[in-house]
């Protein structure tokens, strides 16, 4: 049986890691001196709601600001780039997120390249997907970022690894491939025109799936020990309620593969955590502060941070 991968006890790491550097700039800044995220929520999509309301519990539960502003379905492009030039120039605000999809008479990508890139916590600017993709120091997209750390600590190196990514959407698929070749894999990407995927998915020794389709990868696809990271997002009915799946079929690829995340509880939780991470880091590189380094939450090197942080709160 698969090694579950469990990404609700990474993310809680992180968090924790996240929550001890906040109190540690409160110690050498002062109180009132913290990372800040604001949310931007366009519209009354049930989905995007909960998404947001999570993201400012976990923000205020790290010790940072989270400013959450919510917005008519109606309003203007132009009133949506002017509240972003008005967070670009907050001192308070180290982050600023845009809750997609937006209302179709809006240009996403008007409003994503708005956004200050050393504020961009969600990686998708056009200047930060160049720096990723021209092997620079850029924010990574959050959800790639997470299915990263979780490979990272299953092999500890990804180095020769075949990868094969499915889905090529600019937010999961793209990044994703991006930063595996960034760890020295080789790397296939698939999509909804890719064809015999059965026969990339039996050479790949880690598949990343992010496509949205229930059930899309059975595990009889999978190399015998391959890792998969199951990025999808289903809601599907089952015995009358409504649950949550990935795209791969948890139960035969168990069978299979050597380690799997679950849905929900893998790639999700992972998500929030990482958005935490960056704000962090924004915060550190708008203050010149040294940057976090991801080795605090994986080793043990956070660790004394964190215990001083608990004995003093
Ligand atoms: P998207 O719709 O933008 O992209 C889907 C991709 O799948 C496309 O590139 C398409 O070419 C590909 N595809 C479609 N059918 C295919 C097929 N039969 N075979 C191979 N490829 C196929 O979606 P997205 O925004 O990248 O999200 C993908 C999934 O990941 C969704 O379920 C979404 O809810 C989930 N998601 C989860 C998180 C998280 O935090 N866990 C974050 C983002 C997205």
């Amino acid at each position: 049986m698969a090694a579950i991968i469990d990404g609700k006890e990474f993310a809680q790491r992180i968090h924790d890691f996240v929550r001890a550097q906040v109190w540690q700039i409160q110690q050498d800044a002062g109180q009132g001196s913290v990372p800040g995220l604001a949310t931007i929520l366009v519209g009354e999509d049930p989905a995007s709601e909960v998404y947001v309301r999570n993201k400012g519990r976990k923000t205020r539960e790290a010790g940072m600001a989270s400013f959450q502003h919510r917005l008519p379905a109606t309003i203007g492009e132009d009133e949506l780039l002017s509240l972003i030039t008005e967070l670009n120039h907050d001192a308070n605000i180290h982050g600023i997120l845009v809750q997609l999809p937006l209302p179709a008479h809006i240009n996403s990508d008007n409003v994503i390249n708005a956004i200050a890139p050393e504020k961009d916590v969600d990686g998708f600017h056009t200047r930060n997907v160049g720096l990723l993709g021209s092997g620079q120091k850029a924010m990574l997209p959050c959800t790639p970022l997470g299915c990263t750390l979780m490979l990272r600590e299953h092999f500890g190196t990804l180095k020769g690894k075949n990868a094969l990514v499915i889905g090529r959407s600019n937010i999961v698929g793209k990044p994703m491939a991006q930063l595996l070749l960034a760890d020295d894999c080789t790397v296939t990407i698939a999509h909804r025109y890719t064809e015999n995927l059965i026969d990339h998915c039996r050479q790949a020794d880690i598949v990343v799936v992010a496509v949205g389709k229930p059930g899309l990868i059975p595990g009889h696809w999978l190399k015998p020990g391959a890792v998969v990271i199951d990025v999808g997002i289903n809601r599907i009915i089952q015995d009358g309620k409504t649950i949550l799946v990935g795209d791969v079929d948890f139960a035969s690829a168990t069978t299979i593969a050597s380690a799997i995340t679950p849905v929900p509880g893998g790639v999700g939780p992972m998500t929030i955590a990482c958005l935490l991470y960056n704000t962090l880091t924004a915060y550190c590189r708008i203050h010149q502060r040294p940057e976090p380094e991801e080795t605090g939450f994986t080793l043990a090197q956070g660790i004394g941070q964190l215990r001083e942080f608990r004995e003093a709160s």
